[in-house]
């Protein structure tokens, strides 16, 4: 195989870096790009660019933003007293779409994983918990991943944040086992929030 020209290892490089983009990916993915015309990938690199300088993490509950506040705690129709605790920004989006649920979020930016050092100062929980100071909370719903490590996680925070006084759920198992909240459809998300219990 003849060596590969140095501007398309780069882009190979670099392309590759991205997740599930393994190597071959890369390669079908940059000779692609070579036979788009100059204007789209200039639209391309600048929309990847623009994208990543303007997103931020609410100040609040730490999902996407544009300003200070993401626009779920800037909405003034929302129910702050209570809180629904995800992993991952991309999780806000998922109980979003089923239109069902008022409260605001809380996003933890992962979970506890000793496997992979990390403990409870790694992840939004002592943010959570100053959250929780004032009183107004009265239901903290955990909706971590079904898996280990979100049960782990919706168990640690669980111990904690009843003594406060706060009603602490978890939802239902209505998202199988083992899979990622992010790609649960509506139906199964609506149900398993509707059947979370107290922890
Ligand atoms: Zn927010």
């Amino acid at each position: 195989m003849s060596r590969q020209l140095e501007p398309i290892a780069r882009m190979v490089a670099e392309l590759s870096k991205l997740p599930s983009i393994g190597q071959k990916s890369a390669q079908r993915l940059a000779y692609h790009i070579i036979g788009m015309p100059l204007d789209d990938v200039r639209e391309l690199a600048s929309a990847l660019y623009q994208g990543r300088k303007a997103i931020r993490y609410c100040n609040v509950c730490g999902n996407y933003a544009i300003d200070e506040l993401c626009e779920i705690c800037a909405d003034t129709g929302r129910k702050n007293g209570q809180i629904c605790v995800v992993r991952d920004p991309r999780d806000v989006a998922a109980i979003e779409r089923m239109r069902d649920y008022g409260g605001v979020y809380h996003v933890l930016h992962g979970t506890l994983s000793p496997m992979e050092g990390v403990g409870p100062d790694d992840i939004r929980i002592r943010e959570l918990l100053a959250r929780l100071s004032d009183g107004a909370v009265k239901e903290v719903i955990l909706a971590t991943n079904p898996d280990i490590e979100g049960e782990a996680t919706a168990s640690y925070i669980a111990r904690l944040v009843k003594p406060m006084g706060v009603l602490v759920t978890r939802i239902a198992h209505g998202v199988p086992v083992g899979s990622d909240l992010e790609y649960a459809d509506e139906i199964t998300l609506a149900k398993a929030m509707e059947g979370r219990r107290q922890m």
